[in-house]
């Protein structure tokens, strides 16, 4: 881990002699890279770096950025064992997880925004419809805002940090990165990838520290903020940006049902079951939360859950390969895991497989499976984030639906049935920014559809164009060429004038529906 710790020294991002904050390895307790832990000034005089970058790198244009990103990204790719080794080594994931869900998305989107940015972003001409505007030309066009503040969770420390800044940058924004407190040493490494493959200095920056002074510091200077993470922050960020009015885009918690309906493909769903309710050991703001599975199937299907469940195996993540589920990242969250567990049994649950934290070294919480849950339950209620699968039988399609939409979440949702059409009505039902039929998560690899979250899981979106509009001011410019001295609506007003306007209003707007 030498070379993380050469990234991590001040001096690489300029922010002198801090305090240093350790990063561990949650796998194993080791510590594996320090960095500094900057307050408002630095963060300022980083802001400032990027503010005085940006017209740099706005006029390289969208062929000059976009061929910046296809570089880094055969960096990263070159660079992939560097890059997995970092991101497994502070969060404790496999090699799995960072691989397909950091890197593959990474990759895939540095290319996707390359390719679509200026189609997205393109002035658009139109002519008025309104007879008062006769004459005139209109273009509305997108300004980047200047420098945007992105900051990140624990969770991914690639895709959730980096991944953001991706629109952001291929917009024409400098960009100022906070990531999560936990993870740091991946965005630092990804600054120095930027470097090698001739990023102007300053377009790419890194704030490490935590969120309460890092963080705040930089909502406070950054000109919009994209912030992912839970809901709970998100709500603060959100009050501390209207203290500016900086605009923001909120990607928050979850709370992810899955419904197994009668028709399913009892086997498919029950691998997707266990895979994405505990790859990245849950801790996935669309992992499958919960699930209800019709009565006709309930006992097959959990029976199939359970038997996969307990072939997983758990431990520190070495080489390819080697285990199916690693660490839990932030150290807090096995409390709440046992809370949760706890909660469920009290009130009725049944654990079928694991339900307790691991003795021994690192931070790693059993695969575990319920049944017998319901709404009273907090594990059905709030969001985990663990490798838990609580299971809940119910009567009926309708029943299923109305439980899914029971919740202040509103994220992401599978539904599981052989009838894709009946999929597809069910999934319209279902109160969240994203839906699957017969499939879950690997919808986030969706990059031309919008991504956000319903209710209390978020405000605006990533991906699609809204997913590159929200870090541009749009500029709706009117042009007059050719028109007379004086308009008919000019001072002075006449009686003769206001009547034939009132005909005219009349004429125009006054008819009904025409049927
Ligand atoms: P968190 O909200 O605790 O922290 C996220 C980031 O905010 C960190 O960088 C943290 O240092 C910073 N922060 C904390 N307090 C702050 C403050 N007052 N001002 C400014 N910054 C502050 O989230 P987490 O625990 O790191 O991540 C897990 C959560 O993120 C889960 O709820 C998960 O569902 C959510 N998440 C959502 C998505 C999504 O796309 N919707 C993706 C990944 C994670």
């Amino acid at each position: 881990m030498a070379t993380i710790e050469q990234h991590a020294h001040p001096q690489s991002n300029g922010a002198g002699t801090l305090e240093h904050l350790p990063v561990l390895n949650p796998a194993t307790g080791e510590t594996v890279g320090h960095v500094p832990s900057m307050g408002a000034s630095e963060v300022e005089a980083l802001v400032a770096r990027a503010r005085a970058a940006q017209p740099i790198w706005n006029s390289l244009g969208y062929k000059g950025r976009g061929a910046i990103m296809r570089d880094f990204r055969r960096w990263l790719v070159q660079n992939r064992d560097r890059l997995l080794e970092t991101i497994v080594a502070e969060s404790g994931k496999t090699r799995e997880d960072a691989q397909l869900a950091e890197l593959v998305y990474v990759a895939d989107s540095l290319g996707f925004w390359a390719k679509h940015a200026e189609k997205f972003l393109r002035d658009r001409k139109m002519r008025p419809h309104s007879p008062f505007l006769l004459g005139r030309r209109l273009v509305e066009r997108h300004r980047p805002y200047g420098v945007v503040g992105v900051i990140g969770p624990w969770n991914y420390p690639l895709t959730n940090n980096f991944g953001d800044c991706i629109p952001a940058l291929m917009a024409g924004n400098t960009v100022v990165l906070k990531p999560a407190t936990l993870t740091p040493l991946t965005s630092l490494l990804v600054a120095e990838g930027l470097k090698a493959v001739g990023i102007p200095d300053d377009v790419f920056l890194v704030a490490t520290g935590g969120g309460g002074e890092t963080g705040k510091a930089l909502i406070d200077q950054a000109d919009m903020i994209m912030f992912t993470g839970s809901t709970d922050v998100g709500k603060k960020i959100m009050a501390q940006a209207s203290e500016r009015l900086t605009p923001i885009s909120l990607e928050l918690g979850g709370n992810d049902p899955m419904i197994v309906l009668e028709d399913a493909d009892l086997e498919r769903a029950a691998n997707a079951a266990v895979f994405y309710s505990m790859s990245n050991s849950g801790q996935t703001c669309i992992s499958i939360e919960r699930c209800y599975a019709h009565e006709d199937i309930h006992d097959e299907f959990v029976s199939k859950v359970v038997e996969k469940t307990r072939k997983l195996r758990q431990g520190e993540p070495g080489g390819p390969g080697s285990v199916e589920v690693g660490a839990i990242t932030f150290e807090d969250q096995l409390e709440l895991l046992d809370e949760h567990v706890a909660d469920a049994v009290e009130k009725g649950a049944r654990v079928l497989t694991g339900g307790r934290r691991r003795e021994g070294r690192g931070d790693f919480f059993e695969p575990t499976v319920l049944t017998g849950v319901d709404h009273s339950m907090r594990i059905m209620t709030e969001e985990t984030f663990g490798p838990t699968l609580p299971i809940m039988r119910v009567p009926d399609e309708e029943e299923a639906i109305r439980l899914a939409n029971d919740s202040i979440y509103g994220l992401d949702s599978s539904v599981w049935t052989r009838d894709v059409a009946r999929g597809e009505r069910v999934a319209r039902r279902l109160e969240t920014g994203g839906a699957c039929v017969n499939d879950a998560i690997i919808n986030y690899l969706a990059t031309e559809v919008a991504f956000g979250g319903a209710k209390q899981s978020g405000i605006g979106a990533r991906h699609s164009v809204e997913g590159i509009k929200k870090y541009c001011q749009s500029q709706a410019i009117l042009i007059t060429r050719f028109a007379p001295k004086r308009e008919v609506h000019f001072f002075p007003h006449s009686r003769r004038m206001t009547k034939l306007l009132e005909r005219f209003i009349v004429l125009m707007y006054g008819r009904g529906a025409r049927r």
